[in-house]
């Protein structure tokens, strides 16, 4: 039997979560489902944001469905101990290095974009960003007394951008496998003009291409990218890149659909297992007001059955539940507008329950 291992975490994320796990328990599977506490929380019960029981749960699980962690109250704590550094842990112990980020506009939801409606209406990119690798992990880094050029002898900070060719590949190979099942079309962004790294990203992606001669390659500068993700992001399918490149831009196309409220995501290794979490964070502006949006978090619920527990019906019949309780007008406050009904994170999570029963 697949098993879940389900971490709310802090603020939001736990009345999120239970509105995900409502979900999950009225769709006719069987799967086993534990939870623990991670964060924040994990912090306050056992002194670690990621003790060693939350790790080994997630290890032996087959999927992790995560809330979110952080809150003010622990931005003192030095960085090892405050509860973002759970994820990283997460990331690290599982190799989680393809996150998929998608960026949807739900033609209810048109209005709620900065961007013109015609722009907007009907987009659906997918963001693969390298999750594990680049400039984030690079070693050395550090600060120093720079030791050569104009400024010598002066404080300085440095960090190391570097790609290996496997990490590359690996990469590359889920971004074609991707595209295959969409509209064929890749997109690599990177910075081949002026970054070495990126030179060679380019290179492996048009190596790894040779095998998936049934897909559309294109290349683009991450500059330009940024700009046509405004202009014309509707040209966009598939996009993959770099960890950082990824974390800005799978951002701005988060923008794009008017509230991170809706947006999923999705970190896997290659053994299939994946932690699954919406996109936002722990909003501790809103948290215990019972108003956030659980549908990102219902969404990744949908992705996890898709991509590790191989429930490609029941993650189609949670994502028309979803559009459905949008056409009915239903909306939490993040995405209300006029003529649309409010309601709170609970209500919401109901009614895509009411939604699925519907289906029959
Ligand atoms: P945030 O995403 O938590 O909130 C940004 C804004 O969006 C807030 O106004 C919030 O109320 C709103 N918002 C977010 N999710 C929402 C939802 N589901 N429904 C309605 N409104 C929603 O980002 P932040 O305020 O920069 O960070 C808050 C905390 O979350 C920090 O401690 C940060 O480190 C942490 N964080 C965690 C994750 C994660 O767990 N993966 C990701 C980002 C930030």
């Amino acid at each position: 039997m697949s098993k879940i291992a389900i971490l709310p975490g802090d603020g939001i994320g736990v009345e999120i979560i239970a509105e995900a796990r409502k979900v999950l328990a009225c769709l006719d599977l069987s799967f086993e489902m534990e939870q623990a506490e991670v964060g924040g929380a994990a912090y306050v019960a056992h002194g670690h944001p990621l003790p060693d029981s939350t790790l080994n749960l997630a290890k032996s699980a087959d999927a992790i469905l995560f809330g979110a962690v952080g809150d003010w109250q622990f931005d003192k704590l030095e960085r090892a101990l405050r509860p973002e550094q759970a994820i990283l842990g997460l990331r690290k112990n599982l190799q989680l290095f393809a996150n998929f980020r998608p960026a949807i506009c739900y033609e209810e939801l048109t209005a709620a974009s900065t961007l013109k409606p015609e722009i907007v209406a009907g987009l659906d990119i997918l963001i693969i960003r390298e999750l594990t690798g680049d400039i984030y992990f690079g070693q050395p880094r550090g600060r120093r007394e720079s030791p050569d050029g104009a400024f010598a002898g002066a404080p300085e900070a440095f960090d190391t951008m570097r790609y290996t060719k496997p990490e590359i590949e690996r990469i590359a190979h889920v971004a074609f496998q991707a595209a295959r099942k969409r509209r064929g079309k890749l997109l690599s962004v990177d910075k081949a003009n002026v970054l070495e790294t990126f030179q060679f990203w380019r290179d492996v992606v048009t190596e790894v291409h040779a095998g998936y001669p049934d897909v559309e390659l294109e290349h683009m500068y991450v500059d330009n990218a940024a700009m046509q993700l405004v202009k014309a992001p509707k040209r966009l399918d598939v996009v993959v890149t770099g960890n950082m490149f990824g974390d800005i831009l799978s951002d701005e196309a988060a923008m794009l659909t008017g509230s991170i409220g809706m947006l999923p995501s999705a970190s896997l290794n290659d053994r299939k297992q994946g932690l699954y979490e919406p996109s936002h964070g722990s909003a501790p502006d809103i948290a215990g007001k019972g108003i956030a949006n659980p549908l990102a978090t219902i969404l990744s619920a949908a992705m996890m059955l898709r991509f590790s527990l191989d429930q490609e019906a029941a993650a189609q019949r949670i994502e028309a539940a979803v559009k459905s309780v949008l056409a009915q007008g239903l909306r939490t406050a993040d995405i209300h507008s006029e003529g649309t009904r409010k309601v709170g994170t609970a209500e919401m999570g109901d009614a895509v329950v009411a939604a699925l029963k519907a289906q029959g």
